[in-house]
């Protein structure tokens, strides 16, 4: 029975002040001496639990809620309380917690926020608060902070803007930092930015608790925006900030102007572009391909399809194809279909993968005929149209190539561009499938096919992890690359590990990042023994220690 381990940690809080702490609290775990030398006694059963004994009683009481608000708020109020044991026990009870931590129950739980509101994690920086930002982020913890998650809540998963309820991603996402990133749980914040919201819904709810004023735009979001990142640096010069579903407009823009200010990324573009690199490469694996002999369409061209085109070009770039051959290898098709130059309808951003129009073809140049034109041997759907992949442009994929790898990307389930049964079934059995969000097994001819689903939780939190450990000013996109190397080599042939094996993970991307950035010159020449104590020292272990005054 494991208990308090060799680590001895100096703690300045006792009595009920020590039991409110959810970052040191034991709860019944505490040891006699500690419960003596810390004012603990009578404020607890006399009963010393083990933390098994503790997993047990957290155990059966989850069980025990009946729904899945039940059951997320069941893990916020341990995770309000007994940090330790709340990652523990999302640890060692992975596949069935992460749906509560995480997506889909997440979602819901932001839909709920106002009413269900009972604890705060994080801060809240409303627009009117600009200029005492610094405060804010100084009222928010004393030590150093090493993750910043942080979002206005303009457009949630599939959900759209559901104002302050937003908060739950970033709270969600932080503690994914630190279950499978190992970063202490002191050291994340989730931020959220209160701009206001556009959902009438919630600005006519009297019960509504974030800002009741439409959301800004133009200069006053970016002179709000400046101020944040200002405080950011000043507050927490070391941390990494990841933007966080903000509203499709920002999001770019938001990564370009501050990528060189402030270390940042945006996990929509650049976490999921990584996964689907993981994913693709992965498949072509499986397929004895290259990802230059494929030739890709991406299916819907907004803020996801776009940033996974782009980065697919740029890989190819990357790995010594030029950019005239790479983007004429990826067709981008948004609601008018094929985007084509001198397209009645083109916008801006869907110039640079433009195509020379076809002959003989339409103003709109549909899936289906794009796929038979172009011969298309992958197809990715970040389009959010449910069943967008008809039975004709599945079995025309499966014409084109022996294999024909497809994504439909869109979440949730029921925004999928095919189900997986669709796909296998159209493509007899040859396509690789991942998707965005979990599906069963399919199984076709005798055979069973597991479907691989690309999360951006196998990549994020190794960054978190990597930045952490080493001291660095930016994130270039050669980090996720090298990320969505590193998983596809450590991926079974299923496309992605299984969540029980993603602390392990993490740490591999840590470090595959590290060796790069390292031979790089952005962080100080190490040898991979180095790097390897590096990140090992900063891991958080969800253990208790020994606590001395
Ligand atoms: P978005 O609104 O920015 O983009 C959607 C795009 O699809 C728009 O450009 C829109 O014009 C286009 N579109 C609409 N109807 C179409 C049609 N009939 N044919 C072709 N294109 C059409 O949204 P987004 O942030 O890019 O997200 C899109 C989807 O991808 C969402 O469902 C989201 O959940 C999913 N997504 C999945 C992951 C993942 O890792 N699995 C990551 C990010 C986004």
């Amino acid at each position: 029975m494991e208990n308090s381990e060799d680590k001895k940690v100096k703690v300045d809080v006792s009595g009920k002040d020590l039991l409110r702490n959810s970052v040191l609290n034991k709860g019944s775990a505490f040891p006699e001496e500690e419960r003596k030398l810390f004012n603990l006694e009578g404020l607890l059963p006399p009963h010393v639990s083990c933390i098994d004994e503790q997993l047990k009683r957290r155990q059966e009481n989850f069980h025990k809620c009946s729904d899945n608000l039940a059951k997320y708020n069941f893990l916020t109020d341990l995770q309000n309380r007994n940090e330790t044991l709340f990652f523990r026990f999302c640890m060692e009870n992975v596949n069935e917690t992460l749906p509560y931590i995480y997506t889909p129950v997440v979602g819901e739980a932001s839909l709920n926020f106002s009413l269900g509101y009972h604890y705060s994690r994080g801060i809240y920086i409303p627009f009117e608060k600009m200029d005492e930002i610094e405060l804010l982020l100084r009222n928010a913890a004393k030590s150093e902070i090493e993750v910043i998650v942080a979002t206005d809540g303009g457009r949630i998963l599939g959900l759209g803007d559901v104002g302050v309820g937003g908060m739950t991603i970033p709270i969600g996402k932080t503690s994914l930092y630190t279950l499978f990133g190992g970063v202490h749980p002191s050291k994340v914040l989730p931020v959220f930015l209160d701009v206001g919201t556009d959902n009438d819904v919630l600005l006519k709810d009297p019960l509504y608790l974030g800002r009741k004023k439409h959301r800004k735009s133009g200069d006053d979001y970016y002179e709000f925006m400046d101020k944040f990142v200002t405080a950011v640096k000043k507050v927490f010069p070391k941390a990494l900030l990841q933007w966080e579903d903000l509203l499709g407009i920002h999001a770019q823009k938001v990564l370009d102007r501050y990528r060189n200010e402030v270390l940042s990324f945006n996990d929509d573009i650049q976490g999921t572009s990584s996964i689907v690199l993981a994913g693709l490469l992965t498949a072509l694996k499986m397929k004895g391909s290259s990802l230059r002999d494929e030739n890709i369409v991406v299916f819907g061209g907004g803020a996801a399809g776009l940033g996974i085109a782009k980065s697919i070009c740029a890989y190819l770039v990357y790995n010594g194809m030029n950019e005239t051959q790479a983007k004429e290898k990826i067709c981008v098709i948004d609601r008018y279909g094929l985007t084509y130059k001198g397209q009645d309808k083109l916008r801006p951003e869907h110039e640079f993968f433009a195509k020379e129009k076809p002959a003989n073809t339409g103003d709109e140049i549909n899936l289906e005929e794009t796929v038979k034109l172009f011969k298309t041997t992958i197809l990715i759907g970040a389009s959010a149209q449910k069943d967008a992949f008809s039975q004709k442009t599945l079995e025309n994929l499966a014409n084109n190539t022996s294999s024909p790898i497809i994504f439909p990307l869109s979440n949730p389930d029921s925004k999928a561009e095919a189900t997986p049964e669709k796909i296998i079934n159209a493509t007899k059995g040859s396509a690789i499938v991942a998707t965005g969000t979990a599906f069963p097994d399919v199984h076709y001819g005798g055979k069973t096919f597991h479907i691989g689903q690309c999360n951006n939780v196998y990549i994020f939190p190794a960054m978190g992890l990597f930045t952490t450990a080493f001291d660095i000013k930016t994130i270039p996109d050669e980090f996720f690359y090298i990320a969505g190397e590193t998983l596809a080599e450590i991926s079974p042939p299923l496309l992605f590990p299984k969540f029980e094996h993603l602390r392990t993970a993490s740490k591999k991307i840590a470090i595959a990042v590290a060796r790069y950035a390292s031979q790089e010159g952005l962080i100080p020449k190490l040898t991979d023994s180095q790097i390897q104590t590096a990140i090992d020292q900063v891991f958080w272990e969800p253990k208790y220690n020994k606590y001395i005054k």
